[in-house]
């Protein structure tokens, strides 16, 4: 069994960005990032700042706008709309979820398309749909990486998707597609779910239940990625896949914490680059 080492690769993307931010800088132009978190939940508060010092190790400017939880919709909308005509913002995230009162999908779509760096916008998914130029949400396009990484083929094979969310699950589906793959995607109301992750040839889980995937749902030899990100009773991050069981049957498996995760912020990170590029272009 190979682990997918998503720490190294992360890292090693992270120093490619950290270069292309150095000769962008040299042409005038700094990065930007604008980051909106409402609320005051503790795990978006990690994540954010987690995101805030990648943006500092690779020289992208970060500026993130905490908003209360009872804060109107229209003013998360006019914020968005004043980064979108910031012409030193690149990039703009709304960190989810969103508090209960507020409509995710009408402050998604506030997003200029062109700087929605978290590829949750209508227009980037029908991108990764259509497989034309645009923005892929950082966790499927990490995945993606991390396998081609370890040159696992694609092409052809069975893949048995755990997970059907927007931002996960569905646009991973697309980027399977896109490589040739034969794709099944599972969900709360799949019946049997053995029954379609026992064939795959590479079994991807994104639900967030500890212990969901057990070594008798894996065939022999089968590629595991764990993206769940789970807390255990003592407080320790697991996935959602039984790590110990399942290794000793699969090929290459992608550990929690160390896989998926930190090739999330890097693609993050890569999304914003190629934005600024763009201010290059386009400016
Ligand atoms: P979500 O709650 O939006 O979606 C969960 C999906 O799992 C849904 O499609 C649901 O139908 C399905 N599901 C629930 N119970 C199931 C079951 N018993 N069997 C089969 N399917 C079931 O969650 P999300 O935002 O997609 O996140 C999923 C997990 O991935 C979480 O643990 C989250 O923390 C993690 N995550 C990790 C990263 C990362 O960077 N590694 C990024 C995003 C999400």
């Amino acid at each position: 069994m190979i682990l997918l080492d998503g720490t190294t690769l992360a890292n090693e993307i992270k120093q490619n960005i950290k270069i292309q931010t150095e000769i962008l800088k040299k042409q005038d132009i700094t990065p930007g990032l604008a980051v909106i978190i409402v609320g005051d939940d503790i795990a978006s508060q990690t994540y954010v700042d987690m995101k805030s010092r990648a943006c500092d190790m690779v020289g992208i400017y970060s500026i993130i706008h905490k908003m209360p939880s009872n804060i109107n919709e229209q003013k998360i909308v006019d914020t968005i709309k004043m980064m979108n005509d910031n012409d030193n913002i690149d990039g703009i995230l709304v960190q989810l979820p969103l508090p209960a009162n507020i409509d995710e999908n009408k402050i998604i779509q506030a997003i200029n398309p062109q700087k929605d760096v978290d590829g949750f916008h209508p227009f980037n998914i029908g991108s990764i749909s259509l497989n034309t130029d645009g923005y892929i949400p950082a966790t499927p396009y990490g995945v993606i990486k991390l396998l081609k990484k370890y040159s696992i083929k694609l092409k052809g094979q069975n893949v048995c998707i755990v997970g059907a969310s927007n931002i996960v699950g569905k646009p991973l589906m697309s980027l399977f597609v896109n490589e040739y793959a034969t794709v099944e995607i599972c969900h709360i109301h799949t019946k049997d779910l053995k029954a379609h992750t026992i064939d795959a040839d590479i079994v991807c889980v994104a639900v967030g239940k500890i212990g969901l995937i057990t070594a008798d749902m894996i065939k022999d030899g089968a590629v595991v990625v764990d993206i769940g990100i789970n807390k255990d009773s003592d407080g320790r991050l697991t996935g959602d896949v039984d790590f110990e069981a399942v290794s000793k049957k699969c090929s290459y498996i992608s550990p929690v914490p160390g896989g998926v995760g930190p090739m999330t912020i890097a693609m993050l990170l890569e999304n914003t680059i190629k934005s600024a590029k763009k201010r290059k272009t386009d400016g």
